[in-house]
C-alpha cells in the first residue's frame, strides 16, 4: 500500500492526529545527522521514487473519504533534488486535490516553493524544518539540505500565496542549537508561519555518535546530559527538566510572536490543546478517530 495509516511504532508519545502517510520516496539524501529513519531504512542515504507511484495512489486514493489528511512525508523529505525534474511529489498533490484530500507537507526543502499554485487551491498545510540560522551549523548538521536562507525564504513564498505555513524548529540540541531560539521564532515569524512545533533531540547510537564526530566540541557535555536524562521507548531523552526549560522558551518565544505552539514526542499529550503536527491550520479536516479510514 502507498498510503498508509500513521503509525510511529505505536507510540504512546506520538500525540499527531490519526492521519495517513504518504512517502513518493524511499530514503532521503539530506544527510541530517540526528535522522531517526535512516537507522531502519536500508541505503537510506540513496533517495529513490516509489515504483509505480502516482498510478497506485490514483487508485488507493479513490477509497479514501474525502477530508482525510494525508502527510508526506514521515520517512523521507518529499521534495529531494530529483523531484525537480520527476514531479513526483507535485502529481501526488494533484491527485489528493482531485480527490479533496488534506495534504499536510513537511520538507526541509526549497522547491517545495514551486508547488505554491497547488497547494494554495486545496486543503494543505506545509511545515518547513529549520534548525539553525547558521549556513555553517546547518553544513555540518544537514549537510545535504538546502540552506537556512533558502527554507525562510520557501516559507515567506508560501505564506504569500495565502498557503498555511508551519516552521518544525525541531530538534533543539543542547550547545548546537539552544542559543538560537529566539531568533529562529522571529525569523520564522518574519517569514510567515504560523504555528511552531518543536523538540528536543532523542538520541540512538547512530546519530549521537555523528553528531558528536561533526561537534567535537559540544561531543562531552552532550553525552554527560543524556546520561542524566531518560531512556524511552529506545530513545536517549535528555534530563526531563531541561527538555521542559528548552520547550518552554519555544513556547514563549512562539507568544511573542502572536504563533501556536506545540511540542512533538516529548510525552505532554494534550498539555497544549492543539495538533502537534501543525494541522490545526487546516480548516474541516476529516476527523479519523471514529471513522474506518478507508470507505
Ligand atoms: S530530512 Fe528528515 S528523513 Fe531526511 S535525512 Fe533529514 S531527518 Fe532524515
Amino acid at each position: 500500500m502507498i498510503l498508509r495509516p500513521f503509525d510511529p511504532w505505536k507510540s504512546q508519545l506520538c500525540t499527531c492526529p490519526a492521519k495517513l502517510s504518504l512517502n513518493p520516496y524511499t530514503g532521503c539524501p539530506h544527510g541530517c545527522l540526528y535522522c531517526y529513519a535512516s537507522s531502519y531504512i536500508p541505503r537510506f542515504a540513496q533517495c529513490r521514487p516509489k515504483a509505480d507511484l502516482l498510478r497506485r495512489l490514483a487508485r488507493e486514493s479513490s477509497k479514501i473519504r474525502p477530508g482525510t489528511l494525508v502527510a508526506l512525508s514521515n520517512s523521507s523529505d518529499p521534495y529531494p533534488p530529483q523531484e525537480e525534474e520527476l514531479q513526483l511529489t507535485r502529481g501526488c498533490l494533484q491527485i489528493l486535490k482531485e480527490r479533496d484530500l488534506c495534504a499536510q507537507v513537511v520538507t526541509k526543502s526549497h522547491l517545495v516553493a514551486r508547488d505554491a499554485d497547488l497547494l494554495s487551491k486545496m486543503r494543505a498545510c506545509v511545515a518547513i524544518t529549520i534548525t539553525s540560522l547558521s549556513e555553517s551549523i546547518c553544513q555540518r548538521l544537514e549537510p545535504g539540505a538546502p540552506s537556512p536562507a533558502e527554507r525562510l525564504d520557501a516559507m515567506a513564498k508560501l505564506s504569500e500565496r495565502g498557503v498555511a505555513v508551519s516552521a518544525r524548529i525541531d530538534p533543539i540540541i543542547p550547545g548546537i542549537n539552544d542559543a538560537e531560539i529566539e531568533q529562529l521564532a522571529a525569523a520564522v515569524s518574519r517569514a510567515g508561519s504560523r504555528h511552531i512545533t518543536s523538540s528536543t533531540f532523542k538520541a540512538r547510537p547512530g546519530n549521537m555518535k555523528k553528531i558528536i564526530s561533526a561537534f567535537p566540541q559540544e561531543g562531552a557535555t552532550l553525552e554527560s546530559l543524556f546520561a542524566r536524562g531518560n531512556k524511552i521507548a529506545g530513545s536517549g531523552y535528555l534530563p526531563e527538566e531541561m527538555r521542559r526549560d528548552l520547550m518552554q522558551r519555544v513556547k514563549e518565544s512562539a507568544g511573542r510572536e502572536a504563533l501556536t505552539f506545540s511540542t512533538c514526542r516529548e510525552g505532554w499529550a494534550g498539555v497544549l490543546g492543539i495538533s502537534c503536527d501543525g494541522s490545526h491550520l487546516l480548516s474541516a479536516v476529516e476527523k479519523l478517530e471514529h471513522n474506518p479510514l478507508f470507505l
